[in-house]
């Protein structure tokens, strides 16, 4: 049974990437930060189907906590497989108004987080030091080439950050049986938008600004992690791929 870990995978699309994980037979970590109940929801949804899942709480922003995690992961799942890097948080401030706690904060959360786990996760991966390799998903955003909505300087440049360490990580360890890859989604259905209004006002601008006339889902995204994470995807590496409507 191969083992998957997902950051942040108490909600959003992190749950869904954990649930599709088990419905196609993984043994999951399901990481969280805070929302502790949300996680075990998503365990017990996983096992009820049959599938195999243990959560594990550590802030990856913390590189003590994303050690313990690992070893955690370690313990409880066996050797790892697949990480996907997808925790991450929303913020919404202009660049004269924030302050150097906030915008440490922000890219703590999204980009510090994304060295720390891949960091843990070559060191089992790699067949430089006897690992059987595996594959990183990294979730960036649309924000890394549009620059976010208003207000989004501070997360749009931490996704550009993600985008361009998935390329040079790529680099570092495509000789070591790992492939590295990223998704950039767009504009997702989940609580993320809380901080600029909500959901049902981030589905009035899908309306007119995506292509296709409509905000994605969260399995959406998660069919495409479950796509790069996979034997499918043998020969995908380096790659930032855009699931956002043609946005
Ligand atoms: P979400 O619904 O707000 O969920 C965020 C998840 O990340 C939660 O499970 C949260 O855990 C976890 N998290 C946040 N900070 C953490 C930390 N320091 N340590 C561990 N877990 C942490 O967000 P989402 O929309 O699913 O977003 C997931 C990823 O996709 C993010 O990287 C986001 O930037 C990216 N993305 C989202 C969209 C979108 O439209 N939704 C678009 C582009 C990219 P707790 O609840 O347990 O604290």
């Amino acid at each position: 049974m191969k083992v998957m870990l997902v950051t942040g995978a108490s909600r959003g699309i992190g749950a869904a990437i954990a649930r599709a994980a088990g419905a196609a037979g993984y043994r999951v970590g399901v990481n969280y930060h805070r929302s502790e109940a949300a996680a075990h929801a998503v365990v017990g949804a996983i096992r009820a189907t049959g599938g195999e899942a243990v959560a594990l709480q550590a802030d990856v922003a913390d590189p003590a906590q994303v050690a313990r995690l690992f070893e955690q992961a370690d313990a409880q799942l066996g050797t790892l497989d697949v990480l996907v890097n997808n925790a991450g948080i929303l913020a919404s401030f202009r660049v004269d108004a924030l302050d150097h706690a906030q915008l440490a904060t922000v890219f703590q959360a999204n980009v510090f987080s994304m060295f720390h786990c891949a960091g843990q996760a070559v060191r089992r991966m790699s067949t430089k030091v006897g690992g059987r390799g595996g594959a990183i998903v990294n979730l960036s955003s649309v924000a890394a080439r549009l620059g976010g909505l208003a207000g989004g300087a501070a997360y749009a440049a931490s996704k550009g950050a993600i985008d361009t360490f998935t390329l040079a990580l790529a680099k570092e360890v495509g000789l070591e049986g790992i492939r590295v890859n990223a998704l950039r989604p767009g504009l997702i259905e989940t609580d993320i938008h809380d901080v600029h209004g909500g959901v049902e006002r981030m589905k009035g601008l899908a309306a007119t600004a995506v292509p296709m006339g409509r905000s994605g889902s969260a399995d959406e995204v998660a069919q495409a992690a479950l796509w790069l994470a996979s034997p499918a995807a043998s020969y995908v590496h380096g790659a930032v791929i855009d699931v956002a409507g043609g946005r």
